[in-house]
């Protein structure tokens, strides 16, 4: 690839500072047997980085062209996206209500750090994490009631505005790629409410990168993935006037341990792994489980490199996941 196209001119604020580094590993890639590079979007420089900074530059330019005053938004109450899309509306001016699954716990982690901020913080009292869904569309109705202006947000902000972030990020990835004359087989990541592959599939697919986009599931059954993911690339590569991708999604599984949020113990093994090798602290609930899918699909003889890993963020949950 010679030259890389633009994205097109869409709103967006500035909150990241872009583009985060594409490093080599190349102790982990010996330990390996397959050369491994870092994407490295932990470093996405607002709040504590990680991937939701990128997709949150063009829900807020969204909320803000439509004049509204209140997000209104959730997830689980150590959710690493409830608190970066609290943190960026208060910079802009905007209040929060985040809306946790379950009964009331102590503040800590992305909690506490959501508190600092006086995000007002309700629970829907009810453990299944589709109740936020629930919950978020009643306040909203609730403010809109009392005069104000909400802008409602699923969890982890995957609908096709936020997937712009790494349709963005394609882009940016695809100018590192050129300069280092680096041509990967497969970009692996993480996947959770799925938006992050969305916008990753829709820019490979784009810009014909050439490598292929693999999730490892981190919570969602492989069907439920496959489904929202493809849906998601399209209704974003539709907004941008661009083909959608036309392969089904690769979404890997078995990487879930004993449940979203916890610890899984092949998880703990790779992250331990990262982190005496690169020096590199990957989160307990998503980059650890995504790198040990990746280490098993090396073991199985499963994989030919170079191949990508994005590193997510998720910094707040490392000490906070028992
Ligand atoms: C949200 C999150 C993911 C998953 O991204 P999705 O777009 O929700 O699939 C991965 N890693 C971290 C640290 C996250 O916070």
């Amino acid at each position: 690839m010679t030259s890389v196209a633009g994205l097109p001119a869409k709103p967006r604020i500035r909150l990241g500072t872009f583009p985060t580094p594409l490093q080599p590993a190349p102790r982990l890639s010996a330990v390996a047997g397959v050369e491994i590079w870092l994407k490295r979007d932990d470093l996405t420089g607002f709040g504590l980085g990680g991937n939701k900074v990128r997709g949150l530059e063009f829900l807020l330019a969204d909320a803000q062209r439509r004049g509204c005053d209140h997000l209104v938004t959730g997830g689980g109450p150590g959710s690493n996206w409830a608190m970066l899309a609290a943190l960026a509306a208060r910079t802009l001016g905007m209040d929060t209500v985040l809306v946790c699954y379950g009964t009331p716990v102590p503040p800590v982690g992305n909690m506490a750090l959501a508190s600092m901020i006086d995000a007002e913080i309700r629970f829907t009292g009810d453990p299944d994490r589709a109740s936020v869904d629930v919950v978020v569309e009643r306040v909203a109705d609730e403010l809109r009631a009392a005069g104000r202006m909400p802008y409602p947000l699923g969890r982890g902000g995957a609908n096709p505005v936020g997937a712009l972030g790494y349709l963005a990020a394609s882009v940016e990835m695809a100018a590192q790629l050129t300069d280092l004359g680096l041509a990967p087989t497969a970009l692996w990541l993480p996947t959770g409410s799925c938006g992050t592959q969305a916008g990753l599939v829709a820019g490979a697919h784009w810009l014909r990168c050439g490598y292929e986009v693999v999730g490892v599931t981190v919570s969602r059954p492989v069907a439920e993935c496959v489904n929202r993911i493809a849906t998601l690339a399209a209704a974003a590569a539709e907004d941008i006037g661009v083909p959608g991708p036309c392969n089904e999604p690769v979404v890997v599984d078995g990487h879930i341990g004993p449940g979203y949020g916890k610890r899984s113990a092949d998880g703990d093994a790779a992250a331990q792994l990262v982190a005496r090798t690169e020096g590199l602290f990957l989160d307990p609930i998503f980059g650890a489980k995504a790198m040990a899918g990746l280490l098993a699909a090396i073991r199985r003889g499963a994989v030919v490199g170079p191949v990508v890993f994005l590193v997510t963020g998720g910094a707040p949950t490392l000490f906070t996941t028992p």
